[in-house]
């Protein structure tokens, strides 16, 4: 019987879908925050549950052959970066095997899984960060939380973001030190100040810094945009948005511009995106550009195809799928990614793109009792994968081809067991690698009409 409180050596043997090391001791699975395969460490077990514990490393006693120093000095304490201690290289083996067992294992689908596509330099590669804010000591500090807490540890340099963010961060403090603007807290709800978020454009070098405010009366105006403009190169958008409920959602509903306009360009090969200060949009602007390419070249377009977009956001698949196409239909459930996909349909000179808002699981099935059809079915569905109805409107509707995007490769292989069952067969599978150092998993699969 495993018991709490107890000293055990365990050997790491795989990552759990949070990063965390998984091994076992006397038949129980035991998760270890910090553990990479490989490794051998003594433990202590925090937590007993019925059939898996979990452990806090006492000590490392065998280091696994993939443990390499990281880059950042808090990649153990902070929560963004789970596996930063791994070699890149090991990182996206270990995702690919992940990908391949879990088809395995809920899908049934035994296939070949290429190797991730990694990036050639794995860092710096966010296009959007987002910093809370305190006070420790009467200074205000940002940075990320704390693994599982709501405690903010200051940071001035965050490896895998945009390099820029060094300096939006230095304007911030500057203007709430200097102004003694004050900054929210989270137990009393009072303060002004509660994140500072930023988008960059990759391409274009744009920048944008959304400050998140508890309350509308925001101070010394002409002085915060003085600093932050005289600080931030590139620097095209300064907003203010208002949250003043009791939430850890981020944005509020109202959005004022202070600074030019609630809007940065930014490019996705020679597609161009408008990007506001809530709307979506890929974080890795390079990896998106391998994602979206591999998902064209699965769709095989001669340019005769209707294709399906369905759960296309604000349309960045769409209009890469477009330019090949005779026709693309984007189907999505947020009106206001709609009306961003429009926009950048016309700013692209786009014109055989159309964009329905709804539930894919209402809108598919009233199109294809329309007679609506597609050639080709793109699908990027969130974290919980397509409703039923959406899969078995994409059989009745019998395309050539469905290419599936994927966040979460267990809510993937059930869906592609699903159609598997129906008249597809499973081609190619490629995982991608989005987010270098997270146990994030993305995947593109290609599935043709047997
Ligand atoms: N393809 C886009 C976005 C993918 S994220 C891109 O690459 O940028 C998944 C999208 O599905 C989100 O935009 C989300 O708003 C949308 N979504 C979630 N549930 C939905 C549903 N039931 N019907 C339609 N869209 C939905």
């Amino acid at each position: 019987m495993l018991e709490k409180n107890n000293i055990h050596t365990i050997k790491i043997e795989d990552l759990g879908h949070s990063g965390e090391g998984v091994g076992r001791i006397e038949g129980f699975t035991v998760f270890v925050e910090g553990g990479i395969p490989g490794d051998t460490l003594k433990i202590k077990t925090i937590n007993v549950k019925k059939n898996y514990g979990t452990g806090k490393i006492i000590e490392i006693v065998e280091p696994s052959e993939y443990r390499t120093n990281p880059l950042c000095s808090l990649a153990n304490i902070c929560g963004g970066c789970q596996i930063m201690h791994m070699d890149y290289q090991a990182q996206l083996d270990i995702k690919g095997k992940r990908v391949k067992e879990t088809l395995e294992r809920i899908g049934k689908i035994h296939t070949n899984v290429l190797p991730t596509l990694g990036m050639e330099n794995p860092y710096e590669y966010r296009n959007k960060a987002q910093f809370p804010v305190g006070i420790v000591k009467g200074a205000a500090i940002f940075g990320f939380y704390k693994k599982g807490t709501h405690d903010i540890i200051d940071t001035d340099y965050c490896h895998i973001q945009a390099p820029i963010n060094k300096e939006v961060v230095e304007a911030m403090k500057e203007y709430i030190m200097d102004y003694k603007v004050s900054v929210y807290d989270e137990k009393t709800r009072k303060g002004l100040i509660r994140h500072l978020v930023t988008k960059v454009g990759f391409t274009t070098e744009e920048v944008m810094v959304v400050l998140v405010t508890n309350g509308k009366e925001l101070p010394y105006k002409e002085e915060l945009v003085k600093i932050f403009t005289k600080k931030v190169k590139g620097l095209k958008s300064i907003v203010q948005n208002i949250n003043d409920r009791n939430t850890n959602i981020i944005f509020g509903r109202e959005t004022i511009a202070i600074f030019g306009e609630n809007k940065i360009v930014d490019y996705i090969g020679d597609l161009k995106f408008h990007i506001s200060a809530q709307s979506f949009f890929q974080v890795n602007s390079l990896q998106t550009k391998v994602l979206y390419e591999k998902a064209l070249d699965y769709a095989e377009l001669k340019g005769v195809e209707s294709v399906f977009d369905i759960y296309c956001g604000i349309g960045t698949i769409s209009l890469f799928l477009a330019r090949k196409a005779k026709k693309v239909i984007g189907v999505e459930a947020v009106e206001a990614a709609i009306e961003d996909a429009k926009e950048n349909a016309k700013i692209n000179n786009i014109h055989n793109a159309e964009f329905y808002v709804g539930k894919a699981e209402e809108v598919i099935p009233r199109f294809y009792t329309e007679g609506i059809k597609a050639d080709v079915v793109v699908v990027d569905p969130p974290r919980k994968g397509c409703e039923e109805e959406v899969l078995e409107t994409i059989v009745k509707m019998d395309p050539q081809r469905v290419v599936y995007v994927s966040c979460n490769p267990a809510t993937l292989a059930r869906d592609l067991a699903y159609l598997q069952e129906r008249g597809y067969e499973t081609m190619e599978v490629q995982p991608v690698d989005m987010f270098p150092h997270t146990a994030h998993v993305e995947t593109v699969v290609l599935m043709s009409r047997k």
